[in-house]
């Protein structure tokens, strides 16, 4: 059998599971809030065109405004100043979007403690359990956040001082980006750096130093729990938009299970 007829013979038999790793996008997706004297991303909205009325009497469709960075999302390079000279979202090739994938969990001590920061020997650690991190493959960086993707208020959870969210220290980041063959870091959070790395030198270092090495970016990731450490292959479909820095995507796990 060929390797695509072996692949959706598992997805028909129960052998390979199809998992949406995507949060669903409507009028309360949450999104992100910067402080009042920057530029501000558009919550998604639908406009309704006709729906089987005297619009257009046998069909049904809308406009949409949105964000680029609005729900589960890809981060191109040309999102952050560092990597301005790199892909936009729709030069990402193909073959980019389709790739391993690891998952490091952090969900307890981010339970314990929302301004966790993941560090370089925690990254060490898992790969003396489990193995080198994939190349050309996702670090996918589970928080257990997404359980607050209903509420934009818990998914936020700022205070006066800002939002207080999991995230990668700088040191981690910078390894991530610099010493690693990762594909990009996918989180459950509403970006990629932890919600108080505004104050960190340099600040937001996940953007700056992923997307300055030409990795890519994934957030508001769900069912992260679903997966194993180990074996899952992502599939992450951002749309092509032409100099665009970033789109709301489909984001599909395949992961083996027991026949
Ligand atoms: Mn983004």
């Amino acid at each position: 059998m060929g390797a695509l007829q072996e692949l959706l013979a598992g997805l028909g038999d129960g052998r390979i599971e199809a998992l949406d790793l995507t949060a669903p996008l409507h009028g309360d997706t949450p999104i992100l809030a910067l402080p009042e004297e920057f530029g501000q991303t558009e919550p998604f909205r639908l406009h309704e065109i006709s729906r089987y009325d005297e619009r257009g009497p046998a069909w049904y469709w809308n406009n949409i405004t949105t964000g680029e960075h609005t729900g589960t999302h890809f981060d191109a390079p040309v999102h952050w100043v560092t990597g301005q000279d790199g892909e936009d979202v729709a030069a990402v090739p193909p073959s980019r979007l389709v790739g391993p994938a690891i998952v490091l969990d952090r969900s307890r001590e981010s339970a314990a403690d929302p301004d966790h920061l993941l560090e370089v020997d925690d990254v060490r650690a898992w790969e003396q359990e489990h193995g080198p991190l994939p190349a050309g493959g996702w670090l996918l960086y589970r928080t257990g956040w997404a359980a607050r993707g209903d509420d934009p208020q818990a998914f936020a959870n700022a205070d006066d001082t800002g939002p207080h969210t999991p995230g990668i220290s700088v040191d981690c980041a910078r390894y991530l980006a610099e010493e690693t063959e990762l594909l990009g870091l996918g989180v459950e959070t509403v970006g990629t750096d932890a919600g108080i790395a505004h104050a960190f030198d340099p600040p937001f270092p996940c953007h700056a130093f992923l997307l300055g090495a030409g990795k890519y970016g994934l957030t508001q990731l769900r069912n992260l729990d679903r997966l194993p450490a180990t074996g899952a292959v992502v599939l992450a479909a951002p749309l092509p938009i032409v100099g665009g820095s970033g789109s709301p995507a489909r984001v599909l796990a395949f992961v083996e299970r027991e026949g």
